[in-house]
């Protein structure tokens, strides 16, 4: 039977207080298992960039639990959640926020530094995921000699660089064209199934939803099973 990567149980989440307060989700419950990608699709405002900032742990928890990769989350110290989520954890941002100053290369290499990676070792790994992403001849690249299907690669092999177990991406593909964001879309669906990672994805796009394992929306301030 596979892990549960990503487990959400009982999760509220509110936004300011008495008379002003808007409930995001209310006892909230979401799974996502090894080698599992799950697309979210729900209208602007719903609560998608909540939703996946708790699940990466951005956010702390208000109330109920968040499980990563069989870790509970909500009591650890801050600089635990850190650690797990660089341990655990690939983000993909809808704009890339890849580091101006430095090339493609050096983006993909830089996380692995971070945690304790060798130079060599990051620097052969960065090439590897370029090279999967069909960027080997943009690694000297800076983000701004980059095309935005380009930069948004790179800022997905940057999320795969230490090879999370959990791969959560907040409309990778919303600044993209159609035929970029199937390019986008497809580099991230090989690279979770290749690591075997757990993926939850918001995205507007129903056809590329539709490419995912399973689709879920926040409807009643809860994550419910959508079919598209
Ligand atoms: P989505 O990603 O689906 O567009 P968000 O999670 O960004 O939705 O936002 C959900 C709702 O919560 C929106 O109505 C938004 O205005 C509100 N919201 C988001 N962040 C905050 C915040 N920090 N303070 C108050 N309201 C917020």
């Amino acid at each position: 039977m596979s892990e549960c990567f990503l487990k959400l149980e009982g999760v509220a989440h509110r936004y300011g207080e008495g008379a002003e307060t808007l409930t995001i989700l209310e006892d909230a419950a979401l799974s996502v298992m090894a080698g599992e990608m799950v697309a979210l699709v729900a209208p602007s405002g719903a609560g998608k960039s909540t939703l996946l900032h708790i699940c990466g742990l951005l956010e702390r928890v208000q109330q109920g639990e968040v499980d990563i990769c069989g870790r509970a989350s909500s009591a650890l110290t801050d600089r635990a959640r850190t650690q797990l989520r660089r341990d655990r954890i690939g983000y993909v941002y809808q704009f890339h926020h890849l580091l101006p100053e430095f090339s493609a290369l050096e983006n993909v290499m830089l996380p692995q530094l971070i945690a304790g990676a060798g130079r060599s070792a990051a620097e052969r790994r960065a090439a590897e995921l370029l090279e999967a992403m069909g960027l080997a001849d943009r690694a000297a690249h800076r983000p701004s000699e980059l095309s935005g299907g380009e930069a948004q690669r790179v800022a997905i092999a940057r999320a795969a660089a230490n090879r999370p177990q959990l791969v959560l991406a907040d409309e990778p593909t919303g600044n993209l064209d159609p035929a970029t964001s199937e390019k986008v879309f497809a580099a991230l669906m090989d690279l979770i199934d290749n690591e075997g990672a757990a993926a939850l994805i918001a995205t507007h796009n129903h056809a590329l939803a539709r490419k995912a394992h399973r689709v879920v929306t926040i409807a009643d301030k809860k994550v419910v099973p959508l079919v598209l």
